[in-house]
């Protein structure tokens, strides 16, 4: 080889060696028309060879296909000249594994054969996407089971609601596990069953793929609800101390006191001192707030704390109470029932459920009557402004800002898609804020 072969073999491999550092440092900018995944940013490095489930591509015929209706894994392998012997001998060997009675029609499989002269090698059977399993069909009879391996894919989200959150996540092909995260980061702040038209979301998140395929939600590493009070973020951090989502001052998003004692279709009746009572007909105050639900609904402690009541009687039917510190209590009337272990005495947990929505005492329809006490008095908890938690400790807090200080811009930068013009898609979805 002389100088300038070299030479230029050199600068070859340096070029080669720039563009391999570019394609694993650069963030891909795939801007679809949606406004959709418009950031994504491969973690995993390719291999070498591409193996195919484990086995060297090269040293093996593969026929590939997929298990047809009324077909036996007999049919199969007979096929494939793998004597009936083994054929029995692999339905004892695999059962603990994953039982050859199992297979199902239309999945896919694969035959892999050194030598297709003689019998095959290995079946190979995907259940799903998540998995598949090797049954070896030589020397030695087993079934083994792998997982594929996930590739964790940053990707980045947006929408405008129009009608509801679920018809405009649909709409922008979004996982519904992507919003069960969203609302479990915003939760306490955002009421999900009551979004606005004109309301604006973005989200950052990890998404789980098995080659082209997502197949689920990672982290959700960032949020920014726009509604008509503003920015609503949060954060996801984890450390020793910490872990869960936080706003932009380093404090928890979980707060004391659930929103709301259930998942409602609508407020039937808000917190009035004067108001018509619907059955009784007369003036008396409404000093609780209505949660109209399907009968059966559960019913959840807002907060941590101890059951003083589990009673019954005419006005409130089945009725819970719940001291949750020296300041406030809660009360849950009008259930067809009680959780089982709910009675006097017992500690409950924030989002344990305590009962079952019915229309027990004075009631005209299944709903929940929530009662809120602060310092004996009872108030209209959806305007009270509780004290928002402690930020992190001041240790911490500078290494939350660090990473906030990474997450924000990238949040702050998802363009939103524009409103679309839906005005005439069902309503049906409007009440759902919430996904069961
Ligand atoms: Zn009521």
């Amino acid at each position: 080889m002389n100088i300038k072969k070299t030479s230029s073999w050199i600068v070859i491999t340096v070029i080669l060696l720039l563009i391999g550092i570019a394609m694993l440092s650069r963030s891909i900018i795939n801007n679809s028309n949606g406004g959709e995944n418009l950031l994504e940013e491969s973690i995993q490095e390719e291999p070498e060879i591409d193996l195919y489930f484990g086995f060297h591509p090269d040293s093996f015929f593969i026929f590939k296909d997929t298990i047809s209706p009324n077909e036996f894994l007999a049919d199969i392998l007979l096929r494939h000249k793998v004597p009936y012997s083994i054929i029995a001998q692999l339905e004892t060997a695999s059962r603990d594994v994953f039982s050859v009675r199992r297979l199902r029609a239309n999945r896919p499989y694969s035959i892999l054969n050194r030598d297709t002269t003689d019998a095959a090698d290995f079946f190979i059977y995907q259940p799903g996407p998540l998995r598949y399993i090797v049954y070896s069909l030589k020397d030695s009879i087993y079934a083994e089971e792998f997982q594929n391996p996930i590739d964790t894919v940053i990707r980045t989200g947006a929408g405008t609601i129009d009608h509801s959150l679920w018809v405009t996540m649909r709409r922008n092909d979004m996982n519904p596990a992507l919003i069960a995260k969203m609302e479990d980061a915003l939760a306490w702040t955002i009421d999900f069953h009551h979004v606005q038209p004109g309301d604006k979301f973005k989200l950052f998140f990890e998404d789980l793929m098995i080659g082209d395929e997502s197949v689920g939600i990672g982290r959700l590493l960032g949020a920014n609800f726009i509604n008509r009070s503003g920015d609503n973020y949060a954060i996801y951090y984890e450390s020793e101390n910490y872990s869960g989502y936080f706003d932009l001052e380093g404090r928890p998003m979980k707060r004391a006191f659930l929103r709301a004692p259930v998942r409602y279709t609508r407020i039937s009746s808000g917190f009035n001192p004067r108001r018509m009572h619907p059955v009784l007909r007369k003036v008396r105050p409404h000093l609780g707030t209505d949660y109209a639900a399907p009968h059966g609904t559960e019913i959840f402690s807002v907060a941590d704390g101890t059951v003083t009541r589990a009673a019954y009687n005419s006005g409130n039917g089945n009725y819970v109470r719940i001291r949750h510190d020296n300041t406030y209590e809660t009360q849950y009337l009008h259930m067809s029932r009680f959780a089982d272990g709910i009675r006097p005495g017992v500690r409950v947990r924030q989002g344990q459920i305590i009962g079952y929505v019915g229309a027990t005492g004075l009631a005209t329809g299944p709903h929940v009557c929530f009662r809120f006490w602060k310092n004996g008095v009872q108030v209209d908890h959806r305007r009270l402004n509780l004290p928002p938690p402690e930020p992190m400790s001041d240790e911490e807090l500078p290494i939350f800002h660090k990473h906030r200080n990474r997450i924000l811009p990238i949040v702050d930068a998802i363009p939103i898609p524009e409103e679309q013009d839906e005005k005439k898609q069902s309503n049906m979805f409007t009440s759902l804020g919430w996904l069961d």
